[in-house]
């Protein structure tokens, strides 16, 4: 358990220093640059390792993964901020909402009507951003560019307030293309946030204009993936 959580705290330093280090050759405060810690796949035991050296903020992929792990938790700690970075099925709009401050991954108008009527019945309002498919890679989630604009406007007419976009670049390309590509359409439409970057490409994304970081393996190590079958 110590062994666990000193590395823990050593690569929570060492990516501390790195994001001041990378905001500051960028001219940017480090305040300004969010960290979500991605705890997908961690036990329970590593979150809560992560809350004593006092990470808040962490995001989940799975609603049912993050229900198990954190529902208690945020009983007891009503300033953790829990952030859904993973896709959404319009039938756990309800469950999602229950759960999350932030849904990263709002992409088509079926959801944004889920997520308005499970805002309405339940009184809780998390934020939203829009995910954008910037690679237009068929296989993955995300609004298309093109598509965005009419995406924002049925939001409005639905109520819902977007506070920014997130995206995931293709694996083969350049990832300052996208976080570029991401950051001119968060300006065009006057959203502030932009949710990007992960181990291997926050610096880029900070240096983008980056306000929240998705950092996962970097902070807890490799994660467990099941075994080939
Ligand atoms: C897993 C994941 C991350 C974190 O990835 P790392 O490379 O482990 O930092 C960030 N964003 C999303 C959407 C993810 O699914």
């Amino acid at each position: 358990m110590l062994c666990m959580s000193d590395s823990l705290l050593n690569r929570y330093h060492l990516l501390q220093a790195d994001i001041a280090r990378t905001a500051a050759v960028a001219g940017r405060k480090p305040g300004d640059i969010a960290l979500v810690a991605v705890s997908k796949t961690q036990p329970l035991e590593v979150v809560q390792a992560a809350i004593e050296l006092g990470i808040r903020c962490f995001g989940e992929n799975r609603v049912q993964e993050a229900q198990a792990k954190f529902q208690d938790l945020r009983e007891k700690m009503p300033d953790l901020s829990l952030h859904l970075i993973g896709p959404l099925q319009s039938n756990k709009a309800k469950a999602a909402v229950a759960l999350f401050d932030v849904i990263e991954t709002l992409d088509r108008v079926e959801l944004a009507r889920s997520l308005a009527k499970a805002m309405q019945t339940s009184g809780r309002r998390p934020r939203l951003f829009v995910q954008v498919n910037t690679g237009a890679e068929p296989q993955k989630a995300g609004v298309l560019p093109d598509d965005l604009p009419a995406l924002l406007a049925e939001c409005r007419v639905l109520g819902l307030t977007v506070g920014g976009l997130m995206c995931i670049p293709p694996l083969a390309d350049d990832p300052a293309l996208h976080f570029a590509k991401l950051a001119a359409l968060a300006k065009a439409h006057q959203l502030k946030e932009l949710s990007m970057g992960m181990s291997g490409d926050f610096q880029a994304a900070i240096a983008a204009g980056a306000t929240y970081i998705r950092v996962g393996s970097m902070l807890f190590g490799p994660r467990v993936t099941r075994a080939a079958t």
